[in-house]
């Protein structure tokens, strides 16, 4: 019925936040190990949709599988950790611990409360810890406090974080939003080759159409809650760019 390789998949998707619809009955599919760049103009429905995925927001309508489960099912914390990984602008880091605790919490679905307690005063499993870090090209912060890294090392623990949590899927919304160009770019770089080296699916939303276009193999363009665009990067032409951030007065006047 369904394709083994396809680990997400919609139908008929929708969520309406009272009268505005926020995500239009969405049907689609995403394969194992595409990297898909959400894109689309403010208030399109990125986060609500991405959110939907992370079973974050319950939709009002439609199906929602992620890796052969329906969503509604996805209720258990530690199995959702095992499909699910998300990375997000403001990072969710703990700034007050050292940075090998907020790289052990990639740990803690899996481990009883017991584990997660006696970790805040012996870090367990700190040669892992040590090893993402060195992924990420932190060795040497892992007893630095996390609140004092610039931005773009915080975002480098969140990666070394999902190092240990090695979830099937990573969203991640916008995740290079508060980072100077340099350092998104980092970033991006970094973690789609994470993402290929562990054999995981990634999904992310984000305002820059060139990152887009050279880290992702599929970019999905979403306006007013539907799919404007879905398409292999390279089919992307600037003109459906264009017509995707055109101002909405141009098309309300083509109508006058
Ligand atoms: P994007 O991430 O693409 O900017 P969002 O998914 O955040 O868009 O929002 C999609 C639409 O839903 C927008 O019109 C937004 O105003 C609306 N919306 C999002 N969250 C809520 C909410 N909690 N309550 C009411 N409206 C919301
Ligand atoms: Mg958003």
């Amino acid at each position: 019925m369904t394709s083994s390789t396809n680990i997400i998949e919609v139908k008929n998707l929708t969520k309406n936040y009272e009268r505005k619809i926020a995500l239009s009955s969405l049907s689609f599919s995403i394969k194992k190990g595409e990297l898909v760049a959400i894109i689309g103009p403010s208030g399109a429905g990125k986060t609500t949709l991405l959110n939907t995925f992370a079973t974050i927001i319950k939709p009002d309508d439609g199906f929602l599988t992620i890796a052969g489960t329906p969503s509604e099912k996805l209720t258990n914390r530690k199995a959702l950790a095992k499909k699910i990984g998300l990375i997000r602008q403001q990072f969710d880091l703990v700034g007050q611990l050292p940075v090998i605790h907020n790289v052990l919490a990639g740990r803690l679905a899996d481990w009883g409360l017991f584990k997660s307690l006696l970790s805040l005063i012996f870090p367990q499993e700190k040669q892992a810890a040590q090893k993402a870090l060195e992924r990420v090209g932190l060795a040497d912060k892992i007893k630095d406090q996390t609140a004092k890294l610039s931005g773009g090392e915080q975002q480098r623990v969140a990666l070394a974080r999902l190092l240990l949590q090695k979830p099937e899927i990573i969203l991640a919304d916008e995740p290079v939003a508060s980072l100077d160009p340099a350092r998104a770019e980092d970033i991006l770089s970094m973690l789609t080759k994470l993402v290929k080296e562990e054999n995981q699916t990634l999904i992310t939303s984000l305002h820059s159409v060139d990152y887009a276009r050279k880290y992702f193999t599929r970019i999905m363009a979403i306006k007013d809650g539907q799919i404007f665009f879905d398409l292999p990067v390279d089919e992307v032409s600037d003109e459906l760019l264009s017509d995707l951030y055109l101002l909405k007065e141009r098309s309300d006047n083509a109508e006058s």
